[in-house]
C-alpha cells in the first residue's frame, strides 16, 4: 500500500483552516490538524477519523518556535514527511490607527508573519531534499486592497503575499510549489470579531451579494494542492465574492 501524502493545517480547529483539513482528508490526505485550542484540534481530528480519513491532532502555537518544532515533529511522526503545509491560523482585531497599540501590531505580524515563517522553515528543508512539496498560504483580500481600521491585519496579509511570491522565486525550480489565496469575507468566527456595520457594508458591496462558505475557500487550496495546479507558482487566487478583480 502507497504511504498517503502528509499534510499540515495550523488553525484548523475552526472556521476555513477546518473545512481545508477535512478537505483534504477527503482528498487522500493524512492531516495534521493543529490548533491553539487543543480542544478544538482534536474534535475536527475525531471529525477526519469518524468520516474515515486519517487525521492527528497538535496543539501549539505557530509563532512560538519551540512549539512550530513539536508540531512538525507529531505531522512526521503520525504521517510521514510533510508534502503540503497549509499556514492557515489567524487572528483578527479591529482598532482606528489612532488607537493601535504596539502589543496588538507586534501579535498580529507574530501569528501571522513569524508563524507563516517558523512553520515553512520546519517544513521545507524535507521537501527541498525530496524536490517535491507544496505550501499555501492563506492570506486575505485585505492584504491587497486594505481594510478599515485593520492596519495591522492588512499589513500582515500583504507581507504573506510578498513572502509568497519570493520563496516561489526561490524554491519552484527545486520541485516545491508556493502559493496564497485571499479569501474574501467568509462565514466563520473570525469576521464576527469584525463591527456589524462592517459587515453589513461589505454584504452590500460584494457583486456576488454574500459572504463565501470555509468550504468555499478549501475548494481553491485542494486546487492550488492538485497537479491541475502545475502551473500555479507565486499565485495568490481570491475565493472573494468578486469583491476583488485582478
Ligand atoms: P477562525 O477564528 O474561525 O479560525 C482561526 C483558528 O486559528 C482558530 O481556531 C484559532 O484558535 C487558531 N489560531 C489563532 N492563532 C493561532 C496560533 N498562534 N497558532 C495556532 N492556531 C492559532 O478564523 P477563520 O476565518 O477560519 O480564519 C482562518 C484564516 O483565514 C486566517 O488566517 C484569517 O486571517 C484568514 N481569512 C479569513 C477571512 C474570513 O472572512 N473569515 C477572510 C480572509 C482571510
Amino acid at each position: 500500500m502507497t504511504k498517503k501524502p502528509s499534510a499540515i493545517v495550523t488553525g484548523a480547529g475552526s472556521g476555513i483552516g477546518r473545512a481545508i483539513a477535512l478537505r483534504l482528508a477527503a482528498d487522500g490526505y493524512g492531516v495534521l490538524v493543529n490548533d491553539l485550542s487543543r480542544d478544538r484540534a482534536q474534535t475536527v481530528a475525531d471529525e477526519i477519523g469518524k468520516a474515515g480519513g486519517l487525521a492527528a491532532a497538535a496543539a501549539g502555537d505557530v509563532s512560538r518556535s519551540e512549539d512550530v518544532v513539536a508540531i512538525h515533529a507529531a505531522a512526521v511522526a503520525q504521517h510521514g514527511e510533510v508534502d503540503l503545509l497549509v499556514n492557515n491560523a489567524g487572528i483578527v482585531h479591529q482598532a482606528s490607527f489612532e488607537n493601535l497599540a504596539l502589543e496588538d501590531f507586534d501579535r498580529m505580524f507574530a501569528v501571522h508573519v513569524r508563524g507563516t515563517f517558523l512553520m515553512t522553515k520546519a517544513v521545507l528543508p524535507s521537501m527541498l531534499e525530496r524536490g517535491e512539496g507544496g505550501i499555501i498560504n492563506v492570506a486575505s483580500q485585505l492584504g491587497q486592497i486594505g481594510g478599515i481600521e485593520l492596519v495591522h491585519y492588512s499589513g500582515a496579509k500583504a507581507a504573506i503575499i510578498g513572502m509568497t511570491k519570493a520563496l516561489a522565486r526561490e524554491v519552484s525550480s527545486r520541485g516545491v510549489r508556493v502559493n496564497a489565496v485571499a479569501p474574501g469575507p467568509i462565514n466563520t468566527p473570525l469576521v464576527l470579531g469584525l463591527s456589524d456595520e462592517w459587515r453589513e457594508r461589505k454584504k452590500r458591496e460584494l457583486p456576488l451579494g454574500r459572504f463565501g462558505e470555509p468550504e468555499e475557500v478549501a475548494a481553491t487550496v485542494a486546487f492550488l494542492a492538485s497537479p491541475a495546479a502545475s502551473l500555479f507558482v507565486g499565485q495568490t487566487l481570491g475565493p472573494n465574492s468578486g469583491d476583488v478583480m485582478l
